[in-house]
């Protein structure tokens, strides 16, 4: 009948114009995507893709690494060159700012730079810094310290009593309770601010919680831990602890970083051996930050290497579980890193980018993103 095909006609100009709403008001602003509540970042020192597929096939043929759904690569050059150091590294993704090697926190005029822990911490967050090297050391250090040398142990020490970080786990107790540039006992001073401070020496790594009331500091070692074949196991323990205990020092969310330290120097070393059981140990602790993000719902977890190191090989001959494993050098080299991204706004993540992205990728997931600034060529 005619009459029911018009009415059909209108029906369906109706739904077509419904469905015809403009492309701006597609996002409304209450359905924005909701910021992400907590950022657990991973790095692993001397992380490269060479280090990782030797790992995964050492392991027979598995890693955790592997349940991220999002991939992506940074450059991670740094301002001195096409070879970064661990100090630029680390500041490039703490800052956003491509620096010289060396440079704790600092720009290339060594200015001091304003780390995302240091803005996350003014802005009521709680932050997390755990490492399997010092706590002095480049990688944690750049994200609260401001040094224009990375060797300025005791100066990046007094710099941790300002920082004000709710949960500390690493080595290096003496650079904070025997320094020799002051008579300064940062170990005291420590406990004076408020922390519950412990060590390796009085008891081993906290079975249970730390009172969330007071920050918290474990030294695991007076200078730098064991490596993981010699008997070190805190890393993935020290990284679910955080993750248990930093909701408890704010409810607006926190930022933890856990380094894999010593990978980097299975590489300076050439050690194939050491590279893999720092790696599989990295990767402990990249499953006990997915375990928590899984159930969480709004965490981001991101992981990373600063840089890969000692230019590893798998080479002919190799079998899966047993590599034949090769470096071209004892140093750092220039190739392009992976980074693994899951949880809420984790596709910011993929794509080719500059390491100095990853600082303002991380903002923008937290919903607190400023203009970026152009990173250096
Ligand atoms: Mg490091
Ligand atoms: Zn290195």
């Amino acid at each position: 009948m005619p009459y029911r095909s018009l009415l059909r006609t209108l029906v369906i100009m109706l739904l077509l114009q419904a469905c015809k709403t403009p492309e701006s008001s597609l996002v409304l602003p209450g359905e924005a995507p909701k910021p992400v509540k907590n950022i657990i970042f991973l790095i692993g020192d001397g992380m490269g893709l060479p280090q990782i597929s030797a790992a995964l096939y050492s392991n027979g043929n598995i890693l955790n690494l592997e349940q991220f759904p999002v991939i992506g690569f940074h450059k991670p050059y740094s301002a001195s060159g096409i070879i970064t150091d661990s100090a630029a590294g680390a500041t490039a993704f703490a800052c956003g700012i491509k620096t010289y090697n060396g440079s704790i926190g600092m720009s290339v005029d060594t200015l001091p730079c304003y780390s995302i822990m240091e803005e996350l911490k003014d802005r009521g967050y709680a932050t997390g810094l755990i490492a399997s090297s010092t706590i002095v050391h480049a990688t944690p250090a750049a994200f609260v310290a401001h040094q224009p040398i990375r060797v300025f142990y005791e100066a990046i020490a007094a710099d941790f009593l300002k920082a004000d970080v709710d949960l500390i786990i690493g080595g290096g107790k003496r650079y904070f309770d025997r320094r020799e540039e002051d008579g300064r006992d940062l170990y005291k001073e420590l406990k004076q601010k408020g922390y519950t401070v412990s060590d390796y020496y009085k008891e081993e790594f906290p079975a249970i919680l730390p009172p969330p009331k007071h920050p918290f500091v474990y030294f695991t070692a007076d200078k730098h831990p064991l490596t993981k074949a010699a008997g070190r196991d805190y890393l993935p323990d020290a990284t679910n602890l955080a993750v248990s205990f930093l909701p408890r020092r704010s409810d607006k969310g926190f930022f933890l970083m856990v380094e894999g330290s010593q990978i980097d120097w299975g590489g300076h070393s050439n050690d194939g051996n050491l590279v893999v059981e720092e790696m599989l140990d990295f990767d402990q602790a990249v499953k006990e930050a997915l375990r928590f993000a899984r159930k969480n719902g709004e965490t981001l977890v991101v992981v990373t290497g600063d840089h890969e190191s000692g230019g590893l090989a798998i080479n002919p001959g190799s079998e899966m579980n047993n590599l034949q494993l090769a470096f071209t050098t004892n140093g750092h080299t220039a190739a392009m890193v992976p980074v693994f991204a899951y949880g809420p706004w984790a596709e910011l993540f993929s794509g080719i980018y500059e390491n100095t992205e990853i600082y303002y990728k991380m903002k923008q997931a937290l919903g607190i993103a400023d203009t970026a600034i152009s990173s250096v060529k």
